[in-house]
């Protein structure tokens, strides 16, 4: 392992002051929980500052945007998480700016916080290109907020839909349009279609569910572009089994209340649009005065900080790392694995060891496209190229393994058996405002008795 002589001066003033270093932590997401865990009991304060008071679970949120959990399965308490490391302070706010050069950050709140180590870990966020008005009309998924806006919005389209059925005898077609077909385009596309086919079919009397149309839209040429080839093919094929309509070399131009303008203006309607196709880092990155790149994420140097800082460590989304030539990919594992190498540096400072370089250990990468489908590409404990089923009991079998706390396992466990074994979607409530932007505003209409409850 390389190793370079980097001991902070930080750690030298705070001992020089007769204290304990300080360490704050900003971001309670994979990288931020990690680096509290590598610091819990050790000889430093540590704070892990937090807009929300919960860690999310993000690779199963797509899963409570439609449906098959709730948000108390896939979202866990900080304070609870952390709740042995008695060195450890949570607090809830919002970090609006940091001064490097007095080391402190500032917060919504008004309080500052001075810091001897900073680690900022605040992730990403949506990207619209430009085009932030988009958002109102295409949410994106990344807070369990947008997760049940989400879920709303799609449910909401069905009981519209057997509203209209029901007074008029038929409805318009029911168009769900999914923007980018990365990872979290490709599961959200499939769950709706599956949703939409296996599990809502049932349930109403007026409307057939499965006339829904999903269409994935994709400005490249293929789905899953981080993926290898033969993985994208089959993704390809699963999501068509399950009556997706995949548009690659398709780009948008404009998304507007109730449609997309794409290639030209050719309209898409769609009763819910949803955008799966850019991120950019937390704005934090910028605050921080450093080198950016055009994503705005913090470019660091081997062993995680910014050129000119090593008093602080960047680590997850918000990283732009290079290893071995290319970029290390914003998913969990790197993130989850440099917060743990931050706090071991601050501990290695501590014991006046030289730091060590992080070097990104890659196990791997899954999507879930529906029930007993999936694409895995396994790095390690093995080199395989799954598609189906044996790809899908992969990504349930990490994926449980990953979720933070043992309650949670199962409660996800339990709800995937509901769902997957019994057909049956334990959380299809529709909670907030009850009414679709773009969705005309029923008339007054009289149901006549000769309309059959019957389809
Ligand atoms: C829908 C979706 C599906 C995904 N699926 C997968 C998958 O299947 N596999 C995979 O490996 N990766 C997946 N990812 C990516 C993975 O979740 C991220 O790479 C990972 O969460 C990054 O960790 P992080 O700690 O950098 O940031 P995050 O986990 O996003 O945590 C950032 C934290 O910082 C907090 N924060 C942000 N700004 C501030 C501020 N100003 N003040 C205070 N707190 C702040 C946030 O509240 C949050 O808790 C998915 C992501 C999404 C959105």
């Amino acid at each position: 392992m390389t190793k370079i002589r980097d001991v902070s001066v930080t750690n030298v003033v705070a001992v020089a002051e007769g204290r304990r270093p300080r360490v704050v932590i900003i971001g309670g997401g994979f990288a931020g929980i990690n680096a509290a865990k590598a610091l819990a009991n050790s000889a430093v304060d540590v704070t892990l500052i937090d807009r929300c008071n919960h860690h999310t679970f993000q690779p199963l949120l797509y899963q409570v945007a439609l449906a098959v959990l709730t948000t108390s399965d896939i979202a866990t308490p900080i304070r609870g998480v952390l709740r042995h490391a008695r060195n450890v302070e949570i607090l809830m706010d919002e970090v609006v700016n940091v001064d490097t050069k007095h080391r402190h950050v500032i917060l919504g709140s008004g309080l500052e916080i001075e810091y001897d180590y900073l680690i900022v870990a605040t992730g990403s966020t949506h990207s619209y290109f430009g085009h932030n008005d988009w958002e109102q009309h295409a949410p994106g998924l990344k807070t369990t907020d947008d997760a049940l806006e989400i879920r709303r919005r799609v449910l909401l389209a069905f009981e519209l839909a057997e509203r209209e059925a029901l007074a008029k005898g038929t409805h318009p077609e029911l168009n769900f349009v999914v923007i980018g077909a990365g990872p979290t385009g490709v599961e959200l596309a499939g769950a709706i279609a599956e949703i939409s086919r296996l599990f809502l079919s049932r349930d109403f009397r007026h409307i057939d569910p499965k006339q829904a149309r999903t269409m994935l839209i994709e400005a490249g040429p293929r789905i899953l572009p981080a993926y290898p080839e033969d993985l994208s093919i089959k993704a390809l094929t699963q999501l068509r089994r399950l009556g997706v309509e995949v548009l690659t070399g398709t780009q948008v131009q404009d998304i507007q209340c109730g449609f997309v303008l794409v290639n030209g203006g050719e309209r898409i309607n769609a009763n819910v649009t949803l955008w799966a196709a850019g991120v950019a880092a937390s704005p934090l990155g910028k605050m921080l005065g450093v080198e950016t790149d055009r994503r705005g994420r913090v470019i660091v140097g081997p062993t995680l900080n910014p050129a000119g800082h090593s008093e602080i460590f960047i680590c997850g989304d918000l990283a732009n790392f290079v290893q071995d030539g290319g970029e290390v990919p914003g998913v969990a594992q790197p993130a989850m694995q440099m917060g743990a190498h931050a706090g071991r540096m601050i501990l290695q400072d501590l014991r006046k060891e030289a730091r060590t370089h992080f070097r990104y250990f890659d196990k791997g990468d899954m999507a879930t496209i529906g029930r007993f489908s999936a694409v895995a590409n396994i790095k390690w404990p093995f080199r395989a190229r799954w598609g189906g089923l044996i790809a899908w009991f992969t990504w349930l079998t990490v994926h449980l393994a990953f979720i933070i706390s043992y309650r949670n396992r199962m409660s996800v466990l339990f709800q995937w058996a509901w769902t997957y074994l019994f057909y049956l979607r334990g959380s299809r409530l529709i909670t907030g405002n009850q009414s679709l932007k773009g969705q005309q505003k029923q008339q007054p209409t009289r149901v006549p008795l000769s309309r059959s409850v019957l389809r």
